[in-house]
């Protein structure tokens, strides 16, 4: 199955770093933890987290300082910041999300509070891992449950392909190359080759069987999935009719 977040919390103060990451845990995200720039730094440079949890307070470089050096940094840039602040300062707040951030949050705050946040900047920045379920004809995926189904019938779809088709279908009709694809689907892609996407288009239309159509090479351009593809019916439709034809 997919993995979860990963949620990266800079925060020098370990009993509040410590608090935050036992919640996410407990709420299905995946935290790491550093404890200054340097040590984020590191982390960032090992695995591009999808949400950076940044305190304001560090020792060394001041988290405002961190959001503006990762707001320019190309890789970065498209992961969502939410400030950690003990200030409830307007300026403060202000210059924090003048820095880069997306949200910002006053200590102390909720649990709850942290955790909508988190989730409302995950699903703005990265809509392909929405959890709400989208169709395109006959075919279903369900960004909550992980399901994937052809008019009904379930299909079995690996971790990366989910993600392929996620964002295929919630962007559909639109030809998407492959480094495009591997900005929005693997989102750090610094060391992956692009012949990386073809091979799980391959293992993707394998996986859809019938449907598998619907996802089209547009050549010498990237790839495509459509609604217009010319399908078999599918299994259980057929199923129906012909339980309807017999009633
Ligand atoms: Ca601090």
């Amino acid at each position: 199955m997919r993995n979860p977040p990963r949620v990266l919390i800079v925060e020098d103060e370990s009993a509040i770093a410590e608090l935050i990451a036992v919640n996410l845990r407990h709420n299905g995200l995946s935290p790491i933890w550093a404890e200054d720039g340097e040590a984020a730094q590191r982390e960032i440079d090992s695995v591009l987290p999808d949400v950076i949890l940044l305190d304001w307070m560090l020792p060394g470089q001041s988290g405002v300082s961190l959001a503006k050096r990762w707001r320019a940094d190309p890789r970065i840039k498209g992961v969502p910041i939410v400030m950690l602040t003990a200030r409830s300062d307007e300026g403060d707040k202000v210059s924090g999300l003048d820095a880069g951030a997306d949200d910002y949050i006053t200590k102390p705050f909720s649990t709850q509070e942290l955790l909508a946040r988190i989730r409302a900047v995950l699903r703005r920045r990265s809509p392909e891992q929405a959890l709400d379920s989208v169709s395109v004809g006959e075919l279903t995926l369900d960004g909550a449950t992980y399901r994937v189904s052809f008019g009904g019938q379930a299909l079995k779809v690996g971790p990366t392909e989910f993600k392929l088709l996620n964002y295929l279908m919630r962007h559909a009709e639109r030809v998407h190359s492959r480094s495009q694809l591997l900005d929005k689907v693997w989102g750090d892609h610094v060391f992956i080759e692009e012949r990386t996407v073809d091979v799980h288009i391959k293992r993707l239309r394998e996986a859809l069987g019938d449907a598998g159509a619907m996802v089209e090479t547009v050549r010498g351009a990237g790839y495509r999935f459509t609604s217009q593809a010319v399908l078999p019916t599918p299994a259980a439709a057929t199923a129906g009719q012909n339980a309807s034809a017999a009633a």
